[in-house]
C-alpha cells in the first residue's frame, strides 16, 4: 500500500503521480536512448529534444506568440531578482517601478535597489500584505524602465486576479508560485519568471519567458551567464542546463496538456480546491481566520490563523498524525498555510477539510 502523504508543502511540492511513475519507469533507460536521462550529454539529440519539447509544451499551455523565448536557467527566482535589474535597469537612468505585495516582492525590490532607482508604486505593508492593489490604486509612469509585480505572494497567500495595465512599459512578473496554474494573457507580459519547484517540476530549474524585443535593451558588459542574450541565443544550452529537472518539466507540462486538458481546466480544478478550503475557514465561526482579504485570496497558497499559537502547533502536529503534511505557515508570519498547487488532488483537499472540521469540533 502506498505511504504517500497528503502534500501541502509550499515548494518543493507535490508532483503528479503519473509523472513520478513515468520518471521511475524510464530512469535507467530512456526509451530509444539506451541510457538514463541522467547520463546523456546535453549536446545529444535526445536531450535537445527534451528541452525543445518542454519549451513547446509551455508555449502551448500559455499560448505564447513566437516572439517569446522560453529559457531554462538556474539560480532560482532569487537570481532573477538580480538579473532583471542588471539587464533592464542598469544604465537606463530611469526608475524601475515595483508593486510591493509581500515578502517576495520586498526581496525583489532590495536586489533592484542595488542596481538603480526603484520607485515603489504601491505597498501593502500597512495592511500586513493581506491584499493586492485594485487596478485603480496603480498608476505607472510612462518613463519607467519596467514595472515589476509578484502575481502570487506565496507566504501571505494573496494573488492578483487581473493583470495591471502598464501601457507601453514592459511588465515583469515573478510568477514562481502560480506559474501554469491558470490561463494568462501572456502577451501583456514582457518577462515572466518562476522557480519550477511549485507547479512545474523539481527544484533546480528556473523558467524565464522573455519577449524578444527586450533583448535589445540589455547593456553591454554584463557577465556572460547573467546576460539573458546568452541563454536566448543558445537555446538554454550555453552551459550545462539542469537536464533532469527540465525532463520532469517536460513530463509535467505534457500531463497538463494531455491528462488535465490545458490551463483552463487546471484553473477550474484549482479554483474548486481553493473554494472548498476557504468555505471551511469562513464557516468556522471565527475559529479559523483567513489572512487574505477575500478579493485577493490566492488559489495556490491558503493562509489562516487559529485563536492561539498553541492551537496552531497542535493543529500542525495532529494533521501530520492524520497524514497531512506541510501545513506550518512560513516562519516569518506563523499560522497555517496549505499550498494547493496543480498536483495537489481534490482528495487531499477533502482530507484536509475533514480534518479541520474534526479539529474544530474537538478544540473549538
Ligand atoms: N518568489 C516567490 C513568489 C516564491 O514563492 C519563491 C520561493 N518560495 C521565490 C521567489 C524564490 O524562489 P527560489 O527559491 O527559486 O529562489
Amino acid at each position: 500500500m502506498s505511504q504517500r502523504i497528503h502534500n501541502f508543502f509550499a515548494g518543493p511540492a507535490a508532483l503528479p503521480l503519473p509523472v513520478l511513475e513515468e520518471a521511475k519507469r524510464d530512469l535507467v533507460e530512456l526509451p530509444g536512448a539506451g541510457a538514463s536521462v541522467l547520463e546523456l550529454s546535453h549536446r545529444s539529440k535526445t536531450i535537445e529534444d527534451v528541452l525543445e519539447t518542454a519549451a513547446a509544451n509551455i508555449r502551448r499551455l500559455l499560448g505564447l506568440p513566437d516572439r517569446y523565448h522560453v529559457l531554462f536557467l538556474q539560480g532560482g527566482a532569487n537570481l532573477q531578482f538580480s538579473m532583471v535589474p542588471m539587464n533592464f535597469l542598469r544604465g537606463t537612468g530611469r526608475p524601475a517601478e515595483y508593486v510591493n505585495t509581500g515578502a517576495w516582492a520586498t526581496k525583489a525590490i532590495e536586489e533592484a535597489e542595488r542596481e538603480g532607482a526603484v520607485r515603489v508604486v504601491w505597498d501593502g505593508k500597512a495592511g500586513k500584505y493581506s491584499s493586492v492593489p485594485k487596478p485603480r490604486d496603480l498608476e505607472f509612469s510612462p518613463d519607467a524602465a519596467y514595472v515589476h509585480i509578484t502575481s502570487n505572494e506565496t507566504i501571505e497567500g494573496i494573488q492578483f486576479q487581473d493583470v495591471p495595465d502598464t501601457g507601453a512599459v514592459p511588465l515583469v512578473c515573478d510568477s514562481s508560485s502560480d506559474f501554469i496554474s491558470r490561463p494568462i494573457p501572456a502577451e501583456r507580459f514582457a518577462l515572466i519568471y518562476a522557480g519550477a519547484q511549485k507547479n512545474a517540476g523539481p527544484a533546480g530549474v528556473t523558467l524565464v519567458i522573455l519577449r524578444d524585443d527586450l533583448l535589445e535593451r540589455i547593456p553591454a558588459g554584463l557577465h556572460t551567464m547573467l546576460d539573458y542574450r546568452t541563454h536566448a541565443k543558445s537555446g538554454s544550452l550555453f552551459n550545462t542546463p539542469p537536464v533532469f529537472g527540465i525532463y520532469i518539466v517536460m513530463l509535467v507540462t505534457r500531463w497538463l496538456l494531455e491528462e488535465v486538458g490545458g490551463l483552463a481546466k487546471m484553473a477550474e480544478v484549482n479554483r474548486r480546491k481553493a473554494e472548498t478550503l476557504y468555505r471551511v475557514i469562513d464557516g468556522s465561526g471565527g475559529f479559523y481566520r483567513g489572512h487574505a482579504q477575500s478579493d485577493s485570496r490566492s488559489a495556490m497558497n491558503v493562509t489562516w490563523r487559529l485563536p492561539t499559537e498553541e492551537l496552531e502547533k497542535a493543529f500542525v502536529k495532529e494533521a501530520e498524525a492524520a497524514g497531512l503534511y506541510g501545513l506550518k505557515g512560513h516562519r516569518s508570519v506563523g499560522g497555517i498555510r496549505a499550498s494547493l498547487y496543480n498536483a495537489v488532488t481534490e482528495e487531499s483537499v477533502q482530507a484536509l477539510c475533514s480534518f479541520m472540521a474534526d479539529f474544530l469540533a474537538r478544540r473549538g
